[in-house]
């Protein structure tokens, strides 16, 4: 049996404020998180009040740092947001097979209402594999391709929880992106291609840009918004930006001294675009947020669909 860890919880109350500075707004990942945080939680009191706790089950494989950082932190969001938590762990040789005898369970327990594999799993497994042993009702990563396919034909189901937090970004500035033209760099599955359906849907003109890209910066000029997710310092310089441009940073990396850092060089960029995310403080607190979200509201639908 995996080492089951239960936990209960509190919640942080918060406002969400866009700190003026000299040159474009900061959108605060920290702060909008925790406003709509609260909101989750109020959403859980309710379901609890009804006899359902929404329940997320984080499994991870191996011990990867990385991941066995990014899984605390999911499993402590969960528990300030007073949702149930189960975290299973495995050693890095588990079979294949055996992970999706797990998932097949997780699939069947109703206590549980999102699922989530933390990846890279090792090697030896098949991730995609994986990603479809999940149940689409439990999906709350987004990956499955039934939630591929759902986010593009606009029907219901879950959003990849790093572009569905850009949106939420969008939204508290009330930045309209009909007519808009938005350059997304980065065509990632949980990323980039995700993020460019999500802004069609809102009527933008959307441009993806990758590795191929010819001239990057011809691109970008163009933008009204731009959203960085590469994993690379610097993709993006204060020249490559039309003033006013709203700049949405994804990305994650190390400057030479060890600080975190985005793809955007940030305080070049902020000194024209209109609003722009820091990195750390940004998208990175909204991902962990749209988590609980998908989470709260597979439980909601679950109960909607017993009821
Ligand atoms: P990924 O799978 O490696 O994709 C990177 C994308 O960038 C690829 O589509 C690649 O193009 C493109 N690219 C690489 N070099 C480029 C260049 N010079 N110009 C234009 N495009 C270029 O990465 P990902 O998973 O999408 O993640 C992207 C970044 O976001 C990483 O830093 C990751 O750590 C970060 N991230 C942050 C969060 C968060 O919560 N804040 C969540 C997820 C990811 P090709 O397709 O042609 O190779």
């Amino acid at each position: 049996m995996p080492a089951r860890v239960e936990l209960a919880g509190f919640f942080i109350d918060g406002m969400m404020m866009n700190t003026p500075v000299q040159g474009a707004q900061i959108i605060d990942g920290v702060v909008l998180s925790q406003k709509l945080r609260a909101e989750v939680t109020l959403r859980v009191q309710a379901l609890k009040a009804r006899g359902i706790t929404p329940g997320l089950a984080v499994v991870l494989v191996g011990e990867n740092p990385a991941s066995q950082v990014y899984v605390r932190n999911k499993v402590k969001a969960c528990q300030d947001s007073g949702l149930h938590s189960v975290l299973e762990k495995y050693d890095a040789d588990m079979t294949e097979v055996a992970l999706l005898e797990r998932i097949d369970a997780l699939n069947q327990d109703p206590s549980i209402h999102g699922i989530l594999v933390q990846l890279p799993v090792p090697a030896h497994i098949d991730a995609s594999k994986v990603i479809e042993a999940i149940s689409p009702a439990k999906d709350v990563d987004g990956f499955h391709i039934a939630s591929a396919g759902a986010l593009m034909t606009g029907m219901p189901g879950f959003w990849p929880c790093t572009p569905y937090g850009c949106m939420k970004m969008l939204e508290s500035i009330h930045f309209d992106l009909k007519g808009k033209h938005a350059v997304v760099i980065g065509r990632s599955n949980i990323v980039g291609k995700p993020m460019a359906l999500m802004l069609l849907q809102k009527n933008a003109t959307v441009t993806i840009c990758h590795s191929a890209t010819k001239d990057l910066k011809a691109m970008t000029l163009q933008a009204d918004l731009i959203v960085a997710a590469v994993g690379k310092r610097n993709v993006l310089t204060q020249d490559m930006v039309k003033p006013g441009a709203v700049v949405l940073d994804v990305g994650m990396n190390r400057t030479p001294e060890g600080k975190l850092c985005g793809d955007v060089d940030f305080e070049g960029v902020r000194q024209v675009a209109s609003a722009i995310t820091p990195v750390p403080g940004g998208v990175g607190p909204m991902t962990i947020t749209m988590l609980l979200v998908n989470t709260l509201e597979a439980a909601e639908r679950a109960s909607q669909s017993h009821a």
